[in-house]
């Protein structure tokens, strides 16, 4: 059994325990580059880009290498994908910014979520933590008004679970700081409500907050840190658990 697959079930058994002891358990999920891959958002707004008749009038020499533009699963935002089209050049600042401002415009918008796809066996672990008799939360820095319809539909369209079992937290408003949020919402939970309480987080600057702020919630925050990319603003952590997908067998990782 790999460490990731270890983890994974020890948490679904130990729902299972308490559940059976009459006791709760919740485990709580970010969403963006944790249930879902981002990156297929990021290549559709690539590509949506060059098909825009203001930018190929502006930008035809730029345009011409976004053909062979991929997302890599480790690439934050669309600045590494930039740097190896040879793109990220000094002299292309006006190129960069008409594109970092697209990029804002449809990356934090319903419409683009839709292209987002989950990780492997990201579902069926949200569904099996249900069946175990556990509470789920998604926990996100996606804010109501920008993202808050998407986001229902897009774990509907997949099959993750959103119902008085399942709740979603979304940002009331855009200006919040996202580790803040999450921490706060944390804080919020009525103590010794749970028997456990996971936490599922890509980013290390939302993982550090909340291990400083809620050092002493009750039961303490477990959390495993989703090893995809992040934002470099804080070192990943190397003491916890540390998983790449939430397959439950050994054999369908590769
Ligand atoms: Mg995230």
């Amino acid at each position: 059994m790999t460490p990731t697959t270890k983890t994974l079930r020890q948490i679904l058994v130990k729902i299972a325990d308490n559940h059976a002891q009459g006791v709760e358990s919740l485990a709580v999920f970010d969403l963006d580059s944790t249930l879902f891959d981002v990156g297929p958002r990021l290549e559709r707004i690539l590509t949506d880009f060059a098909q825009e008749p203001e930018y190929q009038r502006k930008f035809p020499e730029q345009l011409r290498f976004f053909k062979n533009l991929k997302v890599h699963r480790k690439d934050w935002g669309l600045q590494d994908a930039l740097v190896r089209a040879g793109l990220a050049g000094e002299d292309l600042k006006e190129f960069q910014e008409a594109l970092k401002n697209f990029w804002r415009r449809t990356f934090f918008s319903d419409d683009y979520l839709h292209h987002d796809v989950p990780y492997p066996g990201a579902v069926e672990f949200v569904q099996n933590m249900l069946h175990c008799g556990g509470r789920v939360a998604y926990l996100t820095g996606r804010d109501v008004h920008r993202m808050g319809k998407g986001t229902a539909e897009v774990l509907l369209k997949w099959n993750f679970p959103l119902n008085e079992r399942a709740e979603l937290a979304l940002k009331p408003h855009l200006s919040m700081d996202d580790a803040e949020f999450k921490t706060n919402w944390f804080l919020s939970v009525p103590e010794k409500r749970y028997g456990n309480i996971w936490f599922f987080e890509n980013e290390p600057v939302n993982i550090h907050h909340t291990r400083l702020k809620a050092a002493h919630a009750s039961p303490p925050i477990e959390i495993v840190f989703f090893d995809s990319t992040h934002s470099r603003r804080a070192a990943a952590p190397t003491d916890l658990p540390s998983i790449a997908h939430f397959l439950m067998d050994d054999e369908e990782e590769s």
